[in-house]
């Protein structure tokens, strides 16, 4: 079966095959760097993930473009109120996230664009845009005029014919009942950062940045389009309309949206006190492999309920595969019937590659890696696993983990390898023989903060882990 996913634009499940060069031009929704990312905004990032990984795994060429949203209302109520530049405020938020992002292991698109540094495109894409008679200006703003586009709510599958004409909406994000002329360009206002641009002084609306960001990297037609749900309208529905009224062509030919993240099965809030953030996640001891394993377990077209027992099954189905990858790299097998479970090892790939080109099927990918785990683990315990199945069984692994990627433990938690461990050995030994007992105390302690403790006998230096 081919590789197929679901377009939000048709509502039908299709065959994805880029348009050209076996190359995906794809365009993701960003974060808005005015706070710190929250558990909810990961789940779509790690979509982005999994997505970039399958698509490569399945022998496609990636350009991806994702934007990072420097200036909108938040980030300028928040800047201004810790009286710090847009700049400095943001440049804490996007070191932020993107360590938030290494620790979750996801992939760095292939190019990370700033809406601040293209307010000259989006100038000339409105100027474009109010030539052609779709903008019209009050208040030294400009609004785009949404009766002058007829497709406008094709891909939220709304019918908003009845709406009123002329009527506006200044703030970025607003809800569907309110489909109303969008801002392109805000007027300045009094102590707020403004750009001197061919349209006047002013900053461009959220949805504008988008559309202009793909089209100068990717073209006037992506591949794909992703994003949260909670982006079809009105941001995705907005982009669409600023597109194809520049282009005169579909700006995208996949919309890919990811469901929403519950806490512990409600709508996450901060005043339910059920908001967290990454770091308040990893603060309490969790690691970030298990997030990752948790926000990737459900199909992003699913829900995803995130609970503090799922963060603990979640540990412990990676420590299952690791051990089991042990296991077969340190096992002694000699099991009879090769042939059998080498077909075995065959058909389990099959299934992983099938349930992800199923629309990004990871659940079902994950019940054919645990059900052959189990399969062969009652194998090993009974001496019927043979060593020729060995090299199959880790490619397997290696397959899921190219996708899950959770295997490898995280070395920055404490959990160091013994080479690394013995090297820090040496070094306090040699440390205590210049004399320089401090730096071997040093080491020691380093040590103990990973988990490592060190037993001085007359045989030399012991370690175990606590
Ligand atoms: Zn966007």
């Amino acid at each position: 079966m081919a590789l197929r996913f679901s377009n939000t634009l048709t509502h039908q499940v299709e065959e994805f095959v880029p348009a050209r060069d076996n190359t995906v031009r794809m365009y993701t929704c960003g974060p808005t760097v005015y706070s710190y990312a929250h558990i909810g905004n990961f789940r779509s990032f790690m979509f982005y993930d999994i997505l970039r990984r399958w698509l490569r795994l399945r022998g496609l060429k990636l350009d991806h473009v994702m934007n990072i949203t420097d200036v909108d209302d938040k980030i300028i109520r928040n800047a201004v109120a810790e009286r710090k530049s847009l700049a400095e405020y943001t440049a804490i938020y996007e070191k932020a996230f993107l360590d938030d992002c290494e620790a979750l292991r996801l992939e760095r698109p292939e190019r990370l664009v700033r809406a601040t540094e293209h307010i000259p495109e989006m100038a000339k894409a409105i100027q474009q845009l109010a030539d052609r008679e779709y903008t019209y200006r009050s208040d030294g703003s400009i609004y785009y005029r949404i009766a002058k586009f007829p497709e406008y709510g094709k891909l939220s599958h709304s019918d908003f014919s009845g709406m009123r004409s002329g009527a506006r909406v200044d703030v970025d994000e607003y809800e569907k009942a309110d489909a109303r002329d969008f801002v392109l360009w805000k007027a300045p206002k009094d102590g707020e950062p403004f750009w001197d641009t061919e349209l006047g002084p002013g900053r461009p609306g959220w949805h504008i940045e988008c559309s202009v960001m793909a089209i100068q990297y990717l073209g006037e037609t992506l591949d794909i389009h992703a994003g949260g749900i909670d982006l079809v309208f009105p941001h995705h529905e907005n982009e669409i309309a600023q597109s194809e009224a520049l282009t005169g062509k579909p700006f995208a030919r996949f919309w890919m949206h990811a469901e929403f993240l519950l806490v512990e099965g409600q709508k996450m809030s901060k005043s339910l006190g059920n908001f967290f953030t990454l770091r308040d996640i990893l603060a309490q001891g969790h690691q970030p492999e298990a997030v990752r394993y948790l926000l990737a377990s459900a199909p992003y077209r699913k829900a995803l309920n995130f609970t503090f027992d799922g963060l603990k099954s979640a540990a412990t189905a990676i420590e299952r595969l690791r051990n089991y990858k042990l296991r077969l790299e340190s096992g002694k097998f000699s099991g009879r019937d090769a042939d059998a479970l080498l077909a075995r090892t065959a058909q389990a790939r099959k299934e992983f590659d099938e349930s992800l080109d199923d629309d990004l099927n990871t659940a079902q990918a994950l019940a054919s890696v645990f059900e052959y785990v189990r399969e062969t683990n009652t194998l090993m315990d009974s001496g019927e696993f043979p060593v020729a199945a060995v090299e199959p069984a880790l490619g397997l692994l290696g397959r899921f983990d190219s996708v899950f990627d959770v295997l490898q433990p995280n070395t920055k938690q404490g959990t160091l390898s013994s080479p690394e461990i013995e090297a820090r050995i040496t070094q306090r030994a040699q440390a205590k023989k210049a004399k320089d007992f401090a730096g071997a105390d040093r080491i020691r302690q380093e040590l103990l903060e990973q988990g490592i403790v060190l037993e001085d006998t007359k045989d030399g230096v012991r370690w175990k882990r606590k």
